[in-house]
């Protein structure tokens, strides 16, 4: 350590310890620990690129043993943004995370480390390695290729040119959406425009409106108005569900379809261009399209079998969207309505319907959903699936926070496993919402031993009130099933290199499998009845109340299918086989797609692409049918313990067993159809979702 570093002495990101010190850790420890630990790692890289002989030893691990350092500064500065935010920590994260991207971009990009890895692939190394360690290596040369490393001259310029000019223009494309979706918003003031609103629209359209107006002095009030409504989905779907003045919702519908299509936000051209783009890019890297360049990386084969797979499930759900529509326009005829219905008509019957179908109220439910004991019963769940035991560490661990709670996970011989932060509570001022699961420290080996991983699960549930327990809405119960699972996948692995341990290297459209298959869970009826005990009666969830939540699953699934499908189609009809130099509008693609699948004809406005952020900002681009996909594997995945049997005790945990030992120990080691096979003896079958669904021709 040099002279001026002698402060670093006392940095708790510094430190070698078991687990990071979360208790220590203050804002102004970042730069410092972060700038020491970048300087460190690009004089190690150099000695690696310098030294590169192609062996695993000589290459894979010195780069392994780079990412080290990281895991522990790094990875909880990132942990603690999510659950301890403040401006201080904020703003030094900012300072440094150029600096941290450019480095991993260098390392990921190095032409030396790149030529190495491919003499290791075509030489006698390759035979010397496990599966595991051939696929860190594929991994690498692929995530490599993707970024242009195998380009030279103009080729590589050009490549260069487009990445730029596609993040600019991705970045532009988000941000007219914002834009155009903060510049609307409806000023309410008739009191009798408001009839039927839950009480909390009225109090947050009050609020917007006082914010808007800090000016006015008389401020509005959530029963006396103005009240105030945006195109931001909190304002904008509570609104479409229960304004009954049908002029204001199609005058809202409008404003929201059309975002971003005209003025100075227009997005028409921004997506062709991305398109076009998107095309060269996939071309320079040898893909026919650019949909083939997105599906080289993930499990789903070919643009063949997702096209297989979501004509399967629009067969099964057409007829089922279509009579979901007629008993909206039944109702509505039924109550009034003579015109037909319309797009602003939907969520508003359908909200009716919901009513009128099933009775109960969220806090009904909440009364039998303790924390502790759904706590209980998850962990007795996962005992009789998996054979591991869940206990509470009651070692001093530091912590972010007093709520946190640190759990270890012991194998049925009782040898220890993994261990786990569970951080269950919602604290909006420095947490964020949302709920995840993260690594805190990955399965690998260390100075000679190995590491057990560590999990992050981070829950918004309702934290305790009084002398009560934390009362969990059913969502809330899912969500932590859901948490878990991925938590299940990062802590039951076996691999010992973290690039591919636990969730690591699982490709995207296959990471979901664990936790939508652990949501299941809550629909079986005794499982879910096992962990629940009413507040003050101690009575479990009755009968009545578990059919409601079963059917409520499944409310209008064949309608909600079908627009999954709609967006996750064209995103593949754009990404493929469609023309951006040609004549044809990009719009036209969604709507001869939505002209064929949806009940009624697209709106004559509609512009529904100009504001389809996920493809055309964020990562989903031809990666949305990813949703549908990973629903397909977990239901299927489920599906194989209902063929044994769900009430049978062996038979569960002999299923649970090769769960275990495929999925959740496998993880990113290899293909996920390869480990899916494995498990299940086949390919994946969309037989299971459609049941569970509901959409299978049978009443449930
Ligand atoms: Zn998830």
């Amino acid at each position: 350590m040099r002279k001026d570093d002698t402060s670093l002495q006392d940095n708790p990101l510094l430190q070698k310890t078991d687990l990071p010190l979360f208790d220590q850790i203050k804002p102004e420890h970042v730069i410092p620990a972060v700038r020491h630990i970048l300087s460190r790692a690009e004089t190690n890289l150099q000695k690696i690129e310098k030294n590169a002989a192609p062996t695993w030893n000589d290459l894979l691990k010195p780069l392994e043993e780079l990412e080290v350092p990281f895991e522990y500064a790094w990875g909880p500065i990132g942990h603690l943004l999510g659950v301890k935010n403040s401006e201080e920590l904020r703003e030094a994260h900012e300072s440094v995370l150029n600096e941290v991207v450019s480095f991993s971009l260098r390392l990921n990009q190095s032409p030396v480390i790149y030529k190495t890895l491919e003499v290791i692939r075509n030489g006698d190394e390759w035979t010397k390695l496990d599966p595991a360690q051939q696929r860190v290596i594929e991994l690498k040369l692929r995530a490599a290729r993707h970024a242009g490393v195998a380009l030279e001259g103009q080729e590589k310029e050009r490549f260069n040119e487009i990445a730029n000019e596609l993040s600019q223009l991705q970045t532009k494309f988000s941000n007219n959406v914002l834009d155009a979706t903060k510049q609307f918003s409806l000023t309410i003031t008739k009191p009798e425009d408001i009839k039927g609103w839950p009480e909390n629209l009225k109090q947050l359209s009050a609020q917007s409106y006082n914010q808007e107006n800090p000016e006015d002095e008389k401020k509005a009030s959530g029963d006396a108005g103005p009240w105030r409504i945006t195109l931001d989905l909190p304002s904008f779907i509570p609104f479409m569900q229960h304004s009954q003045n049908r002029q204001q919702r199609h005058e809202l519908y409008h404003a929201y379809i059309t975002r971003a299509s005209e003025g100075d936000w227009d997005n028409r051209n921004i997506i062709q261009k991305i398109l076009a783009l998107r095309k060269e890019k996939a071309h320079l890297l040898g893909f026919n399209s650019f949909a083939e360049l997105s599906l080289d990386s993930k499990m789903a084969p070919d643009v063949q079998a997702v096209d297989r797979m979501s004509q399967e499930l629009i067969t099964a759900a057409r007829p089922y969207s279509d009579a979901d529509f007629k008993d909206m326009q039944k109702l509505a005829t039924d109550s009034g309505q003579t015109d037909p219905l319309e797009h602003w008509d939907l969520a508003y019957w359908s909200e009716r319907l919901r009513e009128k179908r099933f009775e109960y109220t969220e806090n009904e439910i909440r009364q039998y959903f303790q924390l502790p004991k759904v706590i209980e019963g998850l962990f007795s769940l996962v005992q009789r699936l998996f054979s591991i035991i869940v206990e509470p560490d009651n070692q001093a661990i530091p912590k972010w926070h007093p709520d946190v709670q640190y759990y270890k996970v012991l194998d049925k011989d009782g040898k220890p496993l993994a261990s786990f932060f569970l951080d269950p509570y919602s604290r909006p001022h420095e947490k964020r919402g949302g709920a995840w699961m993260d690594e805190c420290l990955g399965r690998r080996w260390l100075d000679n031993k190995l590491r057990l991983p560590v999990i992050h699960l981070c829950c918004n549930g309702t934290p305790p009130v009084g002398d009560q327990p934390s009362l969990m809405s059913f969502g809330e119960v899912t969500t932590l099933f859901h948490e878990f699972g991925h938590g299940l996948q990062g802590m039951l692995t076996q691999i010992d290199y973290a690039a591919v341990s636990g969730i690591n290297g699982v490709e995207w459209d296959a990471v979901e499998l664990p936790s939508q298959f652990m949501e299941n869970w809550c629909y079986h009826q005794p499982t879910l009845t096992g962990m629940t005990a009413h507040v003050e009666t101690g009575e479990p969830l009755p009968d009545e109340l578990f059919y409601k939540i079963k059917a409520a699953k499944n409310y209008q699934s064949g309608y909600a299918t079908i627009r999954q499908l709609l967006f996750g189609m064209s995103d593949m009809r754009l990404h493929n086989e469609f023309n951006p130099d040609g004549t044809e509008p990009p719009s036209e693609v969604y709507r001869a797609l939505a002209r064929k699948l949806l009940p009624i004809p697209p709106y004559e406005s509609e512009q529904f692409l100009c504001a389809f952020g996920h493809i055309f900002g964020g990562g989903y681009s031809a990666g949305y049918y990813s949703y549908k996909w990973a629903e397909v594997l977990s239901a299927d995945a489920f599906s194989a313990f209902e063929e044994a049997g769900l009430d049978n005790a062996v038979a569960i945990s002999e299923t649970g067993a090769r769960f275990r030992d495929t999925i959740l120990a496998t993880g990113g080691a290899a293909h996920p159809m390869q480990v899916f096979k494995r498990f299940r003896g086949r390919e994946p079958s969309t037989e299971a979702l459609l049941r569970h669904s509901g959409l299978n021709g049978k009443t449930a």
